[in-house]
């Protein structure tokens, strides 16, 4: 390729993510009173493929105030709306796909104080939305002796499709940490998962049961370590995984789904 035919480039540009899907909500069910399941469909859903479990798609909603959905554009950098504001984003599970309904399932948890987890309280058939992905997912090693899961509320969903979708002769160990116990749910039935809720106690800080589960649990070697959830907590879990315990990276995927105090996702991987 010659000089001329090289595209510029410029300093700190960001691969540009996937387009934006403009959907509709078509249903709403309360799973409890802290998740909500929100089918969104359309045809722009058309081609929508996700491969592994515990991927993640970006979701797009009108901003706060607003009933209107803008489609915001890639500045190079990140998405922009035409008035120069950030659009409101926010990252889930796509936690069933139908590609012949054109239909997408995510599973938003109702903590109380953000604009996914408002707008799912009062959605609606009809209300706009838009999702781009799907973003990476777990790649399942079928070979592993077994399998530790662990993740708060916001990890529900990736829990229960890794839960159908693991080997059904692996034993797994389920950990999740719930901040109101209105939050358990029924998980996908599997004969060799054993599953333990901790309750997070009054006044602790988001994380503290979690960390204290997987601090707690026994792992036969080669054990596969899958986590998710409150980003801070997460730092805890990698130091204990890699460092006191000595797992190979390779091991764990300890990822963050939130970040304390912070508006948007907590993308980090291990
Ligand atoms: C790969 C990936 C997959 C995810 N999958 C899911 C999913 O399936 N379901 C789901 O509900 N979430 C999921 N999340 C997490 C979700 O993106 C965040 O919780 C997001 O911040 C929620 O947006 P919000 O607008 O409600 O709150 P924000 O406006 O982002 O945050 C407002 C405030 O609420 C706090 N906050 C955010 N989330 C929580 C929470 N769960 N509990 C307590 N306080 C919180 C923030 O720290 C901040 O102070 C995922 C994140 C990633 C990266």
């Amino acid at each position: 390729m010659s000089r001329s035919e090289r595209r510029p480039t410029t300093v700190g540009a960001r691969r540009e993510p996937p387009r934006f899907r403009r959907v509709a909500v078509r249903r709403v069910e309360h799973l409890s009173p802290r998740m909500v399941r929100v089918t969104l469909a359309g045809p722009d859903l058309e081609g929508l493929t996700v491969e592994h479990p515990a991927a993640s798609v970006r979701l797009l909603l009108p901003s706060p105030g607003g009933q209107e959905l803008v489609v915001p554009s890639w500045n190079g950098n990140e998405f922009l709306l035409p008035d120069g504001r950030r659009p409101t984003i926010r990252t889930f599970t796509p936690r069933r796909v139908d590609a012949e309904a054109l239909e997408l399932d995510v599973e938003i948890v109702i903590h109380g104080g953000g604009v996914a987890s408002e707008w799912v309280e009062v959605a609606e058939p009809g209300d706009p939305a838009a999702i781009s992905g799907p973003g990476r997912g777990y790649a399942i090693d079928r070979d592993a002796p077994a399998f530790l899961l662990a993740g708060d509320e916001t990890a529900i969903p990736a829990i229960s499709q890794l839960l159908e979708a693991l080997p059904a002769e692996t034993p797994v160990q389920v950990h999740i940490e719930v901040a109101h116990p209105d939050a358990r749910l029924a998980l996908p039935d599997r004969p060799r998962a054993t599953v333990e809720w901790c309750d997070l106690p009054p006044g602790a800080s988001s994380g503290d049961a979690l960390v204290a589960a997987v601090r707690g649990a026994d792992l036969v070697p080669g054990t596969k370590v899958w986590v998710a959830g409150e980003a801070a907590a997460l730092q805890h879990i990698r130091r204990h995984l890699f460092e006191d315990r000595g797992l190979p990276r390779a091991q764990a995927s300890v990822r963050g789904y939130w970040k304390h105090g912070r508006s948007g996702d907590a993308d980090d991987d291990a």
